[in-house]
């Protein structure tokens, strides 16, 4: 079998045109979304995703505010901002971009920001609303995951699902939407035995390790659907958590890297930030 490619640029360009095509709508009404990212420091990969972060909002025709602090803001300092930003009508939705200089504890200024503003879905409330299956600000990549396997219009429902890795910010968050879509999920981490008697069941397969190519086609059951969301930085260039060529030989449909992942990412920041948008 030969995958199908589950093309996030595509998909991801598709939702930008709509978004797009409300934004104006909106504007019309007098309402411009606004996402607030703020940059604390020098770290070169966050200074990458937050130049795609502002242009996706430009591209919409959303408000960008760009705040980049020192890397020797202090805690207070920060705080401060994002207690100006909380209280701004004109910001819809604020996101600090990880990870932040160590004098300075993340998880303080997550939980900063007002719930309704955190279009990163990082916030214990909107955690807490996702564990609950109440409606939440979704974190982006996890649900940029689900939209892509929601587009091969394969059911999720009773299907093997693992997912490997066990971060904040991907593992539990997508094994928490995909058990809301009634699969079976494992999520395995460093500590699993047999991981790859694990991964050979899955239907759908999630990588979240951030080691390239970890996943190897003598792990992977034949049809099944592969997302890769590691990005590593390698001379050769970007690779996967996922050994791409071999397979893709077995999967059903997969993900590439670049190309798949990423941008559905960015897609789905301006998605949280425009619905926040709406309901003022
Ligand atoms: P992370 O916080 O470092 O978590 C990695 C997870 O992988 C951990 O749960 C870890 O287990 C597990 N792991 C590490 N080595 C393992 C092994 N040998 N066997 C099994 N599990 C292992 O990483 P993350 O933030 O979730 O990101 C994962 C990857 O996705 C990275 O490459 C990152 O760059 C990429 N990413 C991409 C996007 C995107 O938009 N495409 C967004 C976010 C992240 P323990 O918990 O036991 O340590």
């Amino acid at each position: 079998m030969t995958a199908r490619i589950l093309d996030g640029k595509k998909l991801s360009a598709e939702i930008r045109a709509s978004i797009k095509e409300e934004t104006t709508l909106l504007r019309e009404k007098g309402i411009v979304p606004g996402l607030a990212v703020v940059l604390v420091g020098d770290d070169p990969a966050s200074k990458v995703y937050v130049g795609q972060k502002e242009k996706g909002c430009l591209e919409a025709g959303f408000a960008s505010f760009l705040h980049r602090l020192p890397a020797s803001t202090t805690q207070e300092e920060l705080l401060d901002l994002i207690g100006r930003l909380n209280g701004d009508a004109l910001v819809h939705g604020i996101l600090v971009q990880l990870p932040l200089p160590p004098q300075i504890d993340p998880d303080t200024v997550l939980a900063a920001i007002r719930p309704e503003k955190d279009v990163d879905g990082f916030h214990p409330v909107n955690i807490g609303r996702l564990v609950a299956g109440l409606p939440a600000c979704e974190p982006c990549t996890p649900k940029g995951i689900l939209r892509l396997l929601k587009s091969t219009e394969i059911p999720l429902a009773g299907k093997e699902a693992v997912v490997i890795g066990r971060s904040n910010i991907v593992g539990k968050p997508v094994a928490l939407m995909l058990l809301a879509e009634s699969a079976t999920v494992t999520v395995c981490h460093s500590r699993t035995r047999d991981l790859a008697e694990h991964v050979r069941r899955a239907d759908i397969l999630v990588a979240a390790i951030g080691k390239p190519r970890f996943v190897t086609a003598d792990m992977v059951k034949e049809g099944a659907v592969v997302v890769d969301v590691g990005i590593n930085r390698l001379e050769e260039g970007l690779v996967g958590d996922v050994d791409y060529g071999p397979v893709s030989e077995k999967a059903s449909w997969i993900t590439p890297v670049p190309g798949g992942v990423g941008p559905m990412t960015i897609a789905m920041l301006l998605e949280n930030t425009l619905e926040q948008a709406k309901k003022v």
